[in-house]
């Protein structure tokens, strides 16, 4: 742990490490890996995770969109990259990119063939979403055999993998739902390949997929949030290691008298004599205006301050009433104590939401 002096995400490599070789560990030999790292690697920096990945082996990254592709490109990655929800407009960079698109409706596939015959293309890898119950994105089981018909007119494009994704696979109460959605990919994946007469790769598992269905983990596993320490499953979310801690410090500390208010809006009005501690961070850093609202907390030197008032663009203001702490000292907003689930469930939001939005301009350092 390093003494910040500024707002930083600190990422912790040793506990990445530690999380994608676990994961790893819960799959059969040869099963693939594709490593998530869209939305800026959930937030840790995908130029620096996705490089130190490909090093440990994954065999594939998934990203949601185009530009999230060509950084990677850009950042030297040369494993196989598929976009996940790519538009249109980007078909043409994303085969200059070398990225694999995720196909996932006739018009898509369509405007797909279109470019892929334009550049003439032989075979270039695609792969294709079922819908099995999210309802998102995706073909239905009634349109299997008019996509094989469709794929089998060509040779521009093939069906690297056929995938699906799970809309309740952290949630143990929801076990009967996940398990149709299971028995419906294989049904379809079967008509596929049944009809194609080639077995493209399968894939569902998302992380809590791959923790508590691992008879569903099929050719491929595509892991995100377990990769950067959660996993939704308490007794399992115990093995991965935390990888992000967002540390910042004490700009200034005020002193308010009993009726005196505090930020913008007066958001706060101080009941009884309050010691405050303004921190530079704001709601443009990814901590938004929600968390000065409810119960959410920082750890200073071990202790909880409730954040309070307006939070403001670049900066927060907590109660550090009672707390032995001065200017300067490190303040730790999540990561350890609080963990960002905790500090995410204050605002009635979850991890992914907390870590995909700290903004770009939070330095990470990576120890
Ligand atoms: N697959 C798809 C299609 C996704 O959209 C996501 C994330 O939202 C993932 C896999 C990774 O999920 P998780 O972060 O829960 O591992």
């Amino acid at each position: 742990m390093t003494k910040v002096a500024e707002t930083v995400l600190e990422v912790d490599l040793g506990a990445l490490r530690h999380n994608y070789e676990f994961l790893r560990s819960t799959l059969r030999p040869g099963t693939k890996f594709i490593a998530v790292v869209k939305a800026f690697a959930y937030g840790h920096d995908s130029r620096i995770i996705a490089p130190f990945l490909e090093k440990l082996g994954v065999d594939y990254f998934a990203v949601a969109y185009t530009s999230e592709g060509i950084e990677l490109r850009e950042a030297g990655v040369r494993t196989p990259i598929m976009v996940l929800h790519p538009q249109h407009v980007h078909f043409n960079s994303i085969i200059d990119s070398q990225l694999e698109p995720c196909i996932y409706s006739r018009r898509v596939l369509s405007l797909f063939l279109e470019t892929a015959r334009s550049r003439n293309l032989k075979t270039y890898p695609v792969h294709l979403k079922f819908n099995t119950g999210l309802n998102r994105l995706g073909f239905e089981e009634k349109e299997v055999a008019a996509l094989v018909y469709q794929l089998g007119q060509q040779q521009h494009i093939r069906a690297a993998s056929l995938f699906s994704h799970l809309a309740a696979s952290e949630d143990l109460n929801e076990e009967a739902f996940t398990r149709n959605q299971i028995e419906l990919f294989k049904t379809m994946a079967a008509a596929f390949e049944k009809q194609a007469g080639y077995k493209p790769l399968l894939h569902q598992c998302n992380t809590s997929g791959i923790l508590c269905y691992p008879d569903a983990h099929f050719d491929m596993v595509r892991s995100g949030i377990g990769l950067y320490g959660y996993g939704n499953d308490e007794t399992k979310d115990k093995l991965l290691r935390r990888v992000g801690t967002l540390k910042t410090i004490i700009s200034q500390i005020h002193h308010l008298e009993k009726g005196e208010s505090l930020g913008y809006n007066r958001g706060y009005i101080a009941e009884h004599s309050t010691v405050t501690a303004t921190l530079p961070l704001g709601h443009a850093d990814g901590i938004g205006r929600q968390y000065g609202k409810g119960k959410a907390f920082v750890n200073i030197n071990g202790k909880k301050a409730p954040i309070i008032g307006n939070v403001c663009m670049d900066m927060l203001m907590v109660d550090i009433t009672g707390i032995d702490c001065q200017e300067g000292d490190e303040v730790i907003v999540y990561g350890g104590f609080p963990t960002a689930e905790e500090f995410a469930a204050t605002a009635g939001t979850i991890s992914y939401e907390l870590i995909t939005g700290i903004s770009r301009r939070v330095k990470r350092i990576y120890t």
